[in-house]
């Protein structure tokens, strides 16, 4: 059976990368009936934290990325971690290293000053039995180092790398437990991986020159290799890698700019993914459909938020109002636009007015800064719109016009509301959209809204005369 795992470390928050891998990870094993783990590495305990941890599983919470089974922590497993490396002892396939820091930085600078990369001498690969009882007797501090073969080649097949070939000889003797008995990532990550049964690991490029180093420490242990995909780097629009200075990268900021979980997964598939069509929406079944981690491209995946954004707004427009109403009516409660009591009181109301402002909104918050107008009169008015409609010398005498035949309009339905509006602008010898842009600006604030009749009817006729009235005063 099929397992996979997503393994965080807590030492910041979830970011795009972190997302994308966790995405992959659960989209493989969703597609191919597997299961998706997660195991919050934390063996770094100065730079760790509980903090980080459950903000790490608020964000996959947000974005439904929550694991099959409960997290495993990898600082439980340190006695296993231990056992690990007293059995490569025993067998000797790993060996004590007493080296102290100047010697290794001896060695460094030699290799510095010979040009050529730096890698254990292996000094220490063939102490004597007695010499090594001896440094043990007088306390030397010593760390554990693999033995691995001078000779021959590690290969495997990353299903995104494709065919990845290592000659030994550039691996050095790399140190699986340090000084103080804690193990080192490459040692834990085996242990874990095998003690939770993976058999894929799905993890970002930057672990692709680890594997090698890992493959051998799964022969020494005679664990059973599981298979690597490894995804392409997150780049920035210029290039360079992704961080913090291109703007937003944790999962928690996308969330508060107003990113509906589905839109932000679908942003993040397209980095590193895409099939030969060109579809570009995705649901999530879809997703789990078509899938295939043999897609992931191997190049860098360019991040681009305005493209992010669009197809955000792409799912909310595609939403039916029930499924945006607790995202929508939220941001406008903290935006103090609301009450607790409205969202219950004027349900109906609210439902309509989400379903008819979807189609013009790309992130959540959208609803606040372009959308206040179902909720309240508009405090401010666009001032190019001013300068452009509101100066057009008849536009009071159109809106007086209008306002008139309004107080009298029954149904105050869209149909009325446009049929009354295009009578007064033909009897005036004026386009119709003098008054429409001249209207949708008092009404709105804004140059631009969703169908303007059906919003009218949607406010009522209350709420429109006193917006217009407002605007000629
Ligand atoms: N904890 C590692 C990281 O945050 C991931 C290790 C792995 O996936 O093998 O980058």
């Amino acid at each position: 059976a099929i397992r996979v795992r997503f393994a965080p470390s807590p030492t910041g928050y979830l970011h795009i990368g972190g997302a994308r891998t966790a995405l992959f990870n659960y989209l493989y094993a969703r597609s191919m009936g597997g299961t998706y783990l997660l195991r919050i590495e934390d063996t770094d305990t100065e730079r760790s934290s509980q903090e980080m941890i459950e903000q790490i599983l608020d964000s996959l919470s947000w974005l439904g990325l929550l694991p099959d089974e409960p997290y495993v922590l990898q600082s439980d497993n340190i006695l296993a971690h231990q056992h690990a490396v007293d059995t490569l002892l025993n067998e000797d396939k790993a060996y004590r290293c007493f080296c102290t820091k100047e010697d290794l930085e001896a060695e460094k600078e030699k290799a510095a000053r010979e040009n050529r990369p730096y890698r254990y001498s292996g000094k220490c690969r063939n102490l004597t039995d007695q010499e090594i009882r001896e440094n043990l007797d007088q306390k030397m501090p010593f760390t554990v180092r693999l033995k691995v073969p001078h000779e021959g080649v590690t290969r495997f097949k990353d299903m995104v790398f494709k065919s990845i070939e290592v000659q030994n000889s550039e691996i050095d003797d790399f140190i699986i437990m340090r000084s103080d008995k804690t193990p080192v990532y490459q040692l834990a990550v085996v242990v874990d991986d095998t003690l939770m049964g993976i058999t894929h690991v799905i993890r970002g490029e930057d672990h692709l020159s680890n594997t090698p180093k890992q493959i051998h420490l799964y022969l020494a242990l005679g664990y059973p290799v599981p298979r690597f995909a490894h995804v392409p780097l997150i780049l920035a629009p210029d290039g360079k890698r992704l961080s913090k200075r291109h703007g937003a990268t944790s999962v928690g900021e996308f969330r508060d700019m107003g990113f509906l979980p589905e839109g932000f997964i679908n942003g993040l598939i397209h980095l590193g993914w895409g099939t030969s069509g060109n579809q570009t929406i995705y649901t999530l079944d879809e997703l789990i459909r078509t899938f295939r981690i043999t897609d992931v491209s191997k190049k860098g995946a360019i991040f681009d938020l305005q493209k992010m954004i669009w197809i955000n707004g792409q799912h909310i427009s595609g939403k039916p109002s029930t499924e945006l109403f607790p995202w929508v009516t939220r941001a406008w409660l903290r935006a103090g636009l609301l009450s607790q009591d409205d969202i219950e009181d004027r349900k109906t109301y609210l439902h309509q007015a989400i379903d008819l402002l979807k189609t013009r909104m790309k992130l959540i918050t959208d609803f606040v800064s372009f959308g206040s107008y179902v909720l309240k009169d508009p405090v401010s008015y666009d001032p190019e719109a001013v300068e452009k409609s509101w100066a057009h010398p008849k536009v009071q005498v159109l809106m007086n016009h209008y306002i008139k035949s309004l107080e009298a309009l029954d149904p105050f339905d869209p149909e009325n509301l446009e049929e009354t509006l295009r009578h007064i602008t033909n009897e005036a010898g004026e386009k119709a959209a003098v008054l429409i842009h001249a209207v949708r600006l008092a009404v709105t604030g804004f140059s631009v809204s969703p169908g303007l009749f059906e919003l009218l009817s949607l406010l009522g006729k209350k709420v429109v005369i006193r917006r217009l009235k407002k605007a000629v005063d």
